[in-house]
């Protein structure tokens, strides 16, 4: 298997201080992969940066130009007080947004069987022209477009297992049939962003592709897995995707302190070979997927070990 792993050391710059979405994030996962001695198996990328016109596929003007002067000009935060930001923030987020348009890219050509973006800012929460939940632009949703836009691909899937609702995704896409938004996360009563009901369903020619499967707090992997199988897998093998792309999120793990389920890596393992699997079923294996969430350093480097060792593997 041909699996590239997207990292740079931009990514690091973006400086949030004591904040949980911090570099030691990306730090503790580079350190757990190396000790696992995996690096050898991926092909590593360095990414490249976004342009203004790539963002605007979906992004507002203002909202680029906003993140570019905040950075520029020493602010704190952007739009909301959990979206710190820092000289190099636009930087970063300009190369976590080119890096996934260039794996979406070299999936799509088959260059790559399959990859994983390790970037940072993360992106699900990124609305349109607003910054939200350490995200400023949403890195997910402009793959989805690109690949929709300029690569001719007709069923996309995204799958956000991130413990939050990726409700910048939904956003940009609930009027669409062709891109299929399918979200797993807390019961928005209970947790950020307080959306991603089951009845956020889409709306017009999009009424049906939007799937949210909220779980109650404390859950733990028997059941979640249940409700996956039951829930989820059937509707996603009956929209028989052409290329499978992944909110990865780790931060539903019992561990983490921004959230409130049970879930261990096993549960994120087998929801890494259950997507694999149907990548390989419908979507000749194209499968790209993008770090969201996670925010317990052990708890999130293993969680990512074992969901890359899964796309890597040859069974
Ligand atoms: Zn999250």
């Amino acid at each position: 298997m041909k699996t590239g792993l997207y990292t740079n050391p931009i990514f690091l710059e973006h400086n949030t201080g004591q904040h949980p979405e911090n570099a030691n994030r990306l730090r503790a996962i580079l350190d757990k992969l190396e000790s696992d001695k995996l690096m050898g198996k991926f092909k590593v990328e360095a990414g490249r940066t976004a342009t203004s016109a790539e963002i605007k596929m979906l992004h507002t003007e203002k909202l680029i130009s906003e993140v570019e002067t905040a950075s520029e000009s020493g602010a704190q935060t952007l739009h909301t007080r959990d979206c710190v930001i820092s000289a190099q923030t636009y930087k970063a987020s300009l190369h976590a947004v080119g890096s996934v348009l260039d794996a979406a890219l070299e999936v799509a050509e088959r260059r790559l069987d399959n990859a994983f973006c390790a970037v940072r800012p993360p992106g699900h929460h990124a609305e349109f022209d607003t910054a939200m939940g350490f995200c400023f632009f949403n890195n997910i949703a402009l793959a989805a477009e690109f690949l929709s836009r300029e690569m001719g691909f007709q069923r996309i899937l995204i799958i956000d297992f991130d413990v939050h609702h990726g409700n910048g995704t939904q956003h940009f896409f609930e009027e669409r049939s062709d891109i299929f938004f399918v979200s797993m996360h807390q019961d928005p009563r209970t947790c950020y962003p307080g959306t991603g009901f089951a009845k956020e369903n889409g709306r017009g020619v999009g009424t049906g592709y939007t799937l949210n499967v909220p779980v109650p707090p404390g859950i733990e992997d028997t059941e979640y897995l249940q409700i996956f199988s039951t829930d989820v897998k059937p509707k996603l093998e009956e929209y028989n995707p052409d290329f499978v792309l992944i909110s990865a999120g780790f931060d539903a793990h019992r561990d983490d302190p921004l959230a409130s389920l049970n879930l261990t890596e096993s549960t994120f393992k087998k929801l890494s070979f259950e997507l694999k699997h149907l990548a390989e079923q419908t979507a000749g294996g194209r499968m790209l997927s993008i770090l969201e969430g996670g925010y317990e350093l052990n708890a999130l480097s293993s969680c990512v070990s074992e969901h890359l060792q899964i796309l890597a593997s040859d069974e």
